[in-house]
């Protein structure tokens, strides 16, 4: 998503003492990002802020709305939740500012235009959940035979063995004898 900022350095429109301000909306229709390992799809993705030039640097504010794919902490099946995030970055004009400059903590952009997609994707991995949830009851998988609890009825019943503990079973049942 590029926000155009050349009307904002061009001097001369400045009469309120705090520099150029102009909104903006952007749409991006689908971004992926890879998070340790795994693949978040964003879509529908609408960005609106503002950009202020504040003395040779540029104040982007905004807010993101957008929907993601993501995969139940629980059942593993895919779901989709809106989600949202906010974001402000300061952005300094390429060759404005010293390289290693310790007071800098803004990003670079060159020409007339800002790219702010790092700026959104860092938001919205930001709020992404760490065990998203289909749904706050989801019965989750079977420990035993691994079917969907929220869709099919296994017959294996809460009491039924974990199969990772089978082996410890056994175990026992040769110390008993
Ligand atoms: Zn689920
Ligand atoms: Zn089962």
């Amino acid at each position: 998503m590029l926000l155009e900022v050349g009307d904002l350095r061009r001097p001369g429109a400045c009469h309120s003492g705090r520099g150029n301000e102009k909104e903006f909306t952007g749409r991006d229709s689908r971004l992926e990002i890879e998070l340790r390992g795994d693949l978040f799809v964003f879509t529908e993705v609408l960005v609106e802020g503002q950009a202020t030039n504040v003395g040779g640097k540029i104040y982007v504010k905004g807010s993101i709305e957008a929907k993601v794919n993501l995969e139940c902490s629980r059942c593993l099946t895919t779901f989709t939740v809106p989600i949202g995030a906010s974001f402000e970055e300061i952005y300094y004009a390429a060759g404005s500012v010293e390289e290693g400059d310790p007071d800098d903590t803004g990003r670079i952009y060159g020409g007339e235009q800002i790219d702010l997609r790092d700026a959104i994707i860092e938001s919205l991995v930001l709020v992404l959940p760490m065990k998203p949830v289909c749904h706050p009851d989801c019965q989750g998988l079977c420990p035993s035979c691994g079917c969907n609890l929220n869709t099919e009825h296994c017959g294996c019943g809460p009491q039924a063995p974990d199969p990772r503990l089978a082996g410890l079973g056994e175990y026992l049942k040769q110390l008993k004898d």
